[in-house]
């Protein structure tokens, strides 16, 4: 695989500085049951990183000292991690708001069949990926079969309740582009998902996210192959728009890894950028428990014009 963080180092992007931490997204691990081309973790079947009990532990323990209110789970698949439930259960029984970043065919993988009724029992908001409404583009993307997999895994979801009005269960899709090209409008894409997964296959869920694609790992690996790095790069600054500035999602959130180190996003977490980026080293999330985070400077390279381009990008989907 290319490594693309030397193209990525020098870096023309404005320093930027933390505002209030409102969430801790942590990465449970790099086990999934998919291995998606677009994938910035390089997660897959084989992989063995899971995030320890005791880390969890830290991250509840950090969570009532700082009075962080949102949990946001990643992977990989986080229902993969030995632990998911225990977890959920602890921060639930903590008034932890807790959003699962799932790919829908983990409810549809043998030995996970619990995963549908476990996050509806708990009221976990489901993030789900789903990267088209067409067959060919999500299995291009993603592998044979996933397109209808998920859409059965969705169907499955939505008979629990999930993005129904009034059921309180919340279900939002994340977008990514198929290609080296920026996402569309996210609303006008809200409503052709609403449209089409309605009419075809029934399905309904609260929002759709639209998220760039980050040219790092697995994707900035496929450009650089393709000799399409530079043109994306230069896709991204010349999209670049201040106004994003103030809503890049480093700014409210601290990045996990599964070995507990603490880092400004999940992207700066692959690109093993230590929080802060002053050059300190890696930090763990148990040395962080009384820690003031607010006007902390933030580690920045080329690949946060990926936040910042065109309608701009985040974990909950368009800035503008
Ligand atoms: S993009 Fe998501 S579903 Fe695909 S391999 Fe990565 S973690 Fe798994
Ligand atoms: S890549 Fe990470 S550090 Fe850079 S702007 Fe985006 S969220 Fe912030």
């Amino acid at each position: 695989m290319h490594d693309t963080w030397p193209r990525l180092r020098d870096s023309s992007f404005p320093a930027i500085r933390r505002a209030r931490l409102d969430t801790l997204q942590l990465n449970l691990g790099y086990l999934c049951n998919i291995s998606c081309i677009h994938c910035h973790v390089n997660a897959g079947p084989r992989r063995k990183e899971l995030m320890s009990r005791e880390t969890m532990e830290t991250a509840l323990a950090f969570a009532e000292r700082q009075g962080t209110r949102t949990f946001d789970l990643t992977g990989g698949s986080p229902e993969m991690n030995p632990d998911f439930r225990w977890l959920v259960t602890q921060a639930r029984e903590r008034g932890i708001h807790v959003m699962d970043r799932l790919n829908p065919t983990i409810i549809e993988e043998p030995g996970y069949e619990w995963v549908a009724a476990f996050l509806a029992e708990h009221r976990v908001e489901a993030v789900a990926s789903l990267p088209c409404y067409s067959a060919e583009n999500v299995d291009e993307q993603r592998g044979d079969g996933v397109f209808e997999s998920s859409i059965r895994a969705l169907q499955r979801i939505n008979a629990l309740g999930y993005g129904r009005e009034g059921s309180g269960l919340v279900l939002n899709l994340v977008y990514n582009p198929n290609g080296a090209f920026l996402p569309p409008s996210q609303e006008k894409l809200e409503g052709d998902y609403k449209r089409l997964l309605g009419e075809r296959f029934g399905i309904v869920f609260n929002h759709l996210y639209t998220i760039t694609n980050m040219p790092i790992q697995r994707y900035g690996s496929w450009l650089v192959s393709k000799g399409k790095f530079d043109d994306y790069m230069a896709l991204l600054r010349s999209a670049y728009r201040p106004e994003n500035l103030d809503g890049v999602m480093c700014r409210n959130l601290i990045s996990v890894d599964y070995l507990g180190y603490v880092y400004d996003c999940d992207f700066n977490q692959m690109l093993k950028l230590p929080i802060g980026g002053n050059g300190a080293g890696r930090t763990h999330l148990r040395e962080l428990l009384d820690a003031t985070f607010e006007d902390r400077g933030i580690a920045v390279a080329e690949h946060c014009y990926g936040c910042t381009a065109g309608q701009g990008s985040s974990c909950g989907g368009a800035l503008q």
